[in-house]
Order: C-alpha cells, then sequence, then structure tokens
C-alpha cells in the first residue's frame, strides 16, 4: 500500500461528483462500512460485535468470497446489515481495462445484486464510473481506519479513526479481512463507543 489520505480531501469529491463521499441525513450520523469479506471468521466477530452495540453497516463484499462463505453472506443479511458489490475479484480499476472492469463488476451482481458499490482501493477511472453510474450507486468515504496497513500499530489505527473530530455524515471504512484483523478489532469498538459517547447515531446510505 503506497500513501493514502486518512480524511478525504475537499477537492477529491469535486472530482468525482457521481460518487457518494458523505450520507445525507438530517440525523448526527456516522456510517459504519466494511470492505472485502465475507471471511468465515472476522465476519462473524465482526456482526457479534455490531450486535452488542446495537448498530448497523455497510458490507462491501467480494463476489468471489460470497461464492466461498455463502452462509457468511447470508449472515450478514440475516443481521440487518446492507450489502454491496466490491468486484468479483477485487481488481484495481487503474490496473484493468474498462471492459474488463465491467464484467467483474456484472459477475458479482449475478452472485447477489446490490444497489451499492465500491471500487477496490478506490481506485476507479472516470471511463469506468460512466459505465457503472447508472448501474449502482458507488460509495467512497470520508474517513479511513487504515486497518488494512501492517505499518501500523492498533493505537495507531484507532487515532486514525478519532484524533480528527468526527462530523455528522461520514462515512469510515473498515476491513473484514485478514491482513486488517489486528487493527480492525482493537479499534473497531473503540471507535463505536467514541463515536456514541459523542453522540453520533450510525445510519444506512439510502
Ligand atoms: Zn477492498
Amino acid at each position: 500500500m503506497g500513501t493514502y489520505f486518512l480524511q478525504t480531501p475537499f477537492w477529491l469529491p469535486l472530482l468525482y461528483p457521481s460518487m457518494i463521499w458523505k450520507n445525507n441525513s438530517a440525523n448526527k450520523n456516522i456510517v459504519l462500512t466494511f470492505d472485502d469479506g465475507p471471511h468465515p471468521i472476522i465476519t462473524k466477530e465482526v456482526l457479534q460485535i455490531l450486535n452488542e452495540y446495537k448498530v448497523k453497516a455497510h458490507f462491501f463484499c467480494v463476489g468471489n468470497n460470497v461464492v466461498k462463505y455463502p452462509e457468511m453472506f447470508q449472515e450478514i443479511l440475516a443481521n440487518g446489515h446492507q450489502v454491496g458489490n466490491h468486484t468479483f475479484h477485487h481488481v484495481n480499476g487503474w490496473k484493468t481495462e474498462t471492459q474488463k472492469y465491467v464484467a467483474d463488476f456484472m459477475e458479482t451482481e449475478q452472485v447477489f445484486s446490490s444497489q451499492f458499490f465500491r471500487p477496490p482501493y478506490g481506485k476507479i477511472s472516470f471511463q469506468q464510473i460512466n459505465q457503472l453510474k447508472s448501474k449502482t450507486k458507488m460509495v467512497m468515504w470520508s474517513r479511513l481506519s487504515g486497518d488494512f496497513d501492517k505499518n501500523i500499530s492498533k493505537e495507531k489505527c484507532l487515532e486514525n479513526c478519532i484524533r480528527k473530530p468526527l462530523r455528522s455524515n461520514e462515512i469510515i471504512v473498515f476491513h473484514d479481512s485478514e491482513k486488517a484483523y489486528s487493527n480492525m478489532i482493537f479499534a473497531l469498538p473503540k471507535f463505536i463507543e467514541h463515536a456514541l459517547e459523542k453522540g453520533f447515531s450510525f445510519e444506512l446510505l439510502k
């Protein structure tokens, strides 16, 4: 992983206005999102944490993982969470030809259909956006936990989540993946508690 912005700079959404960067709710709220699952053990633990705090989240699932772990995918839905397409093979849009990229998106749509999509790595070309924007709602984020970053401690991951004051309608990214596990499982409950203490609720995108 190269450099990345923990907070989305203000100009980035201006370049990609057809994508969702923030929720649009009148309530004081945060949107929780998890990428790269489902995973038979890690997703299960995430679901338990979310249930403890009675919060709902978005899971952007890799199609291939849904094929491998269909029961875990069903469990996400059964718990009232929202799912989204994260391509079938977790492809990098900047390194993938547009027709191939769209085909990978469609392969996942055949496994499960959803109204949301998040491009892996947030990397997608304008041409790919144009091909997909009528088919799905593309969800980006305002805040990264950086849980995927093997070079940071779990304490740093939590700091990434809470250092800048939370603003309403923010979208934060975690990962239910092996790579992110140790950081995520430490930071997630503490982040939820922090947000609840500050008076935020957790909402799903519409
Ligand atoms: Zn991903």
